[in-house]
């Protein structure tokens, strides 16, 4: 949380040749490619021999959507759910219950075929390149692997793509050839960039993105995602607890506590006047974001607690400076104020008093 700033859009892979032939920018930027309702993800988790098995409440019904060439951060502690709602997004894990739309297409009812061409439509940066990249495979491999495995192009076209993509997030011609050892991190990341892009998603899930980069590689990753996402109208869900990158990079902001969203508002609401005292607590923490406000906020404090026993009531009552005897019975709804100064919901009994 308390990781420096990179400053906005330096210059970055400017005067490299543009790559977006191919892409379909016909995406209207108010179009909903992601429509989540109610997504609640339990996991069953062993107690020990002849015991019930208790259960984690990892997701517990998150709702939003998601317009085309915007992008919505998600933020929160380790352990908040940020994780397991990537998960199921990107398909990899079936929600316990709840709908997941995507690019127009109901999840939960999708046939096989339907779901494979879905999750074309969604694809995933990882915090760590290196890991998601095969350390025997070229980058040009690395690139063509998606279309040879889900387009009937032959070679000629898979590598002209591959070498127009890598143009476009600044990597040279002769790193077609290179192994993944062979790059920087911060190459790393662009190599794994352009190959979540090959297949011309409508959504890319960015779990920590730049989280494992130096700053000064941090804004030039952030900078290449911006300027891609204007390019081509993706949308991305971009996972990070640095809350000084997601002012940068987010138009929406979904605060997550415990599997549940307790603050959802647009960038500037947010970052101006946070209403939970969760967020506050966050942004708090988080150096370069108001400072002079920060000084009289209450900084974060005690443990997440553990989602296979959640605190009754409100889940943050016991960190909460401003908890009273309700929010330990009673938990909140996610709703907007009632006192009309806030675009944006917040689940707090406590809202309007707190200002
Ligand atoms: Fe704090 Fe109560 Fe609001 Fe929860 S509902 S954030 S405990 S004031």
């Amino acid at each position: 949380m308390n990781a420096p700033t990179p400053s906005v859009r330096p210059e970055v892979s400017k005067g490299t040749p543009s790559a977006s032939e191919g892409f379909d920018t016909s995406a209207r930027t108010d179009s909903v490619v992601l429509d989540a309702q109610s997504l609640t993800k339990h996991y069953p988790v062993s107690q020990g021999f002849m015991k019930p098995k208790a259960v984690a409440r990892a997701l517990d019904g998150v709702s939003f959507t998601l317009h085309a060439g915007k992008t919505l951060a998600v933020v929160g502690e380790s352990g908040c759910g940020k994780s397991t709602l990537a998960r199921q997004i990107t398909m990899i894990e079936t929600p316990t219950s709840g709908h997941l739309q995507l690019a127009g297409v109901d999840v939960g009812s999708a046939d096989k075929a339907s779901k494979r061409l879905l999750r074309q439509q969604v694809q995933m940066v990882f915090q760590n390149p290196f890991a998601s990249l095969n350390p025997r495979k070229k980058i040009g491999h690395a690139l063509e692997e998606p279309l040879a495995i889900n387009t009937p192009l032959a070679k000629a076209e898979r590598e002209q793509r591959a070498r127009a993509m890598m143009a476009r997030v600044g990597l040279k011609p002769e790193h077609y050839q290179r192994y993944p050892h062979m790059f920087s991190g911060g190459q790393r990341q662009r190599v794994a960039i352009a190959r979540a892009l090959m297949l011309q998603p409508k959504i890319v899930v960015a779990d920590e993105p730049v989280s494992a980069l130096d700053v000064s590689i941090q804004a030039q990753v952030l900078n290449l995602l911006m300027d891609l996402q204007d390019e081509t109208q993706v949308a991305y869900v971009f996972i990070s607890h640095n809350l000084a990158v997601v002012e940068l990079i987010a138009d929406e902001v979904l605060v997550m506590y415990l599997g549940k969203v307790v603050e959802q508002a647009g960038k500037q609401a947010l970052f101006a006047a946070p209403r939970h005292p969760y967020t506050r607590a966050l942004l708090a923490s988080t150096p370069r974001i108001a400072p002079s406000a920060r000084q009289t906020r209450q900084l974060l404090s005690g443990e997440l607690p553990s989602p296979l026993n959640p605190p009754s009531g409100c889940a943050f009552h016991k960190r909460c400076p401003h908890a009273v005897a309700r929010c330990e019975v009673e938990p909140p709804l996610l709703r907007q104020p009632g006192d009309g100064t806030t675009i944006g919901l917040v689940a707090c009994h406590r809202a309007e008093e707190i200002g």
